[in-house]
């Protein structure tokens, strides 16, 4: 959501509590989306100590996504900690990284960024819905979690799968 902070940055120093919600219904990456499955209201603490703004907060979110080897969808959990620091005195010179800044726009906060941007690089390398998931037959595409099919047997085993993975990371 978006959080006017305008009471905030009219004071020299305040801390101050924020009953946040996430808005976003999906996770829009570059090359994938993932639907949220849970999230909930959060308490986001904003102190202000001069030109220095520090924001905080906790929260859990899941998502939706697909094993790396079945496509199954699998819920995964996100704990969320929000330390964020921002000085707002560079910002008036224009002289800072536009990542630190980036979810706040004048008197604008964006929660919804703040979040998105710690899922973001907690992102799993690898998403499986289990460990030994059997993932898809190569050959006629079956999920063969669910049961085995009559294609040749050496795409059933699960260390071929493992394989699999390796070369599609490479891919
Ligand atoms: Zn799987
Ligand atoms: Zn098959």
């Amino acid at each position: 959501m978006l959080l006017n902070i305008s009471e905030i940055l009219t004071v020299p120093f305040i801390t101050k509590d924020y009953q946040v919600g996430t808005d976003f219904e999906k996770l829009l990456l570059r090359r994938a989306s993932y639907p949220v499955s849970e999230k909930s209201p959060f308490q986001l603490t904003i102190h202000k100590d001069g030109d220095h703004l520090k924001v905080s907060g906790e929260t859990e979110i899941k998502l939706i996504m697909p094993c790396d080897r079945c496509l199954e969808d699998v819920e995964m959990t996100f704990p969320v900690r929000i330390r964020r620091e921002v000085n707002l005195s560079k910002e008036r010179d224009g002289d800072y990284d536009a990542d630190e800044l980036s979810f706040i726009d004048g008197c604008i906060l964006d929660t919804d960024k703040l979040v998105m941007d710690e899922i973001v690089v907690a992102l799993p390398t690898k998403i499986l819905c289990k460990e030994d998931c059997a993932g898809l037959c190569p050959v006629c595409g079956r999920n063969l979690n669910e049961g085995s099919c009559d294609c040749d047997s050496e795409s059933r085993d699960p260390r071929m799968a493992a394989i699999a993975d390796i070369f599609r990371n490479f891919s």
